[in-house]
């Protein structure tokens, strides 16, 4: 599932590549992926303009466009994107050269299907945009609303970040997946991060000492990073353990597996135990 690596990617990929390219046609036919919009109303939206910038906030993408005249006329709507569960974007160039980013492996095995593409923009130069999305959860909108997110998981200051997940008495995994607190980490973020830091995903987030806090955020930037320049939330160095069987890559310990804030988790049995005084359970 893309989180705010493969987000990342994708916006870097539109910016990189669908810029500046008018645009002549829409397919906005899918009413449930470009919901509220009936069918029509996006592409009456776009048409003759271009996307102008390429920017991203937690796993929300947003793009602006340009007006449909001369360089001065007033821009456009802002077009938002959300890759949902699955979704990828595929950018086509005027030579047929062909940019994609998103999720990232889920689908591989199998060659894109043209069924899969739920919204796209036709260039006047020939190339194109398209969303692809085979189980259809993503989203695309006008003026998409970010107002509800919290601080990007990619930005987030250490005093934001402190103050974000010490509140409350919930599990600290819960906490780095709830959007509105820190946005951008999915499940597999989360694990990554709780592993590196060696915090239990069941550790209370009013009970987290100072010193798990400064690890959580050491390990949140690290792993952010390193995801992005990687390809994806998938090449963190705990996630091929997350199975029956796997073992720590550091001290081979077993790894755990429980239902932590409504997602499957893994955890290293030996290095990221409860602290006492916790209570164990979800
Ligand atoms: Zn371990």
């Amino acid at each position: 599932m893309p989180e705010l690596p493969e987000v990342e990617i994708a916006r870097a990929l539109i910016a990189d590549h669908a810029l500046r390219r008018r645009i002549v046609n829409v397919d906005d036919s899918d009413s449930y992926v470009a919901r509220p919009h009936p069918p029509g109303e996006l592409r009456n939206a776009l048409t003759g303009r271009s996307l102008t910038a390429a920017h991203r906030h937690g796993k929300t993408i947003w793009l602006e466009t340009s007006g449909t005249g001369d360089a001065a006329a007033p821009g456009g709507p802002e077009l938002g994107i959300h890759l949902g569960m699955s979704g990828r974007i595929v950018v086509t160039g005027p030579d047929g050269s062909v940019a994609e980013g998103g999720d990232p492996y889920r689908y591989r095995a199998r060659p894109d299907q043209a069924r899969w593409s739920r919204f796209a923009l036709t260039f006047a130069d020939g190339g194109s945009l398209a969303l692809l999305d085979p189980r259809r959860l993503g989203r695309v909108r006008l003026s998409p609303d970010i107002g509800a997110l919290g601080p990007d998981a990619a930005q987030v200051t250490p005093a934001e970040f402190r103050a974000l997940i010490t509140k409350g008495t919930i599990a600290v995994k819960a906490r780095l997946l709830d959007q509105s607190k820190i946005a951008g980490i999915g499940n597999l973020l989360a694990d990554e991060i709780l592993w590196q830091a060696k915090v239990s995903p069941l550790e209370r987030t009013g009970s987290l000492s100072a010193a798990q806090v400064n690890r959580l955020y050491r390990a949140l930037r690290s792993v952010v990073e390193s995801a992005t320049a990687q390809g994806g939330a998938h090449t963190g160095g705990v996630i091929a353990a997350r199975h029956a069987g796997g073992t720590c890559p550091r001290d081979g310990a077993p790894m755990v597996h429980g239902t932590v804030g409504g997602r499957s988790t893994w955890w290293c049995s030996r290095e990221q135990v409860l602290r006492a005084g916790q209570p164990n359970r979800v």
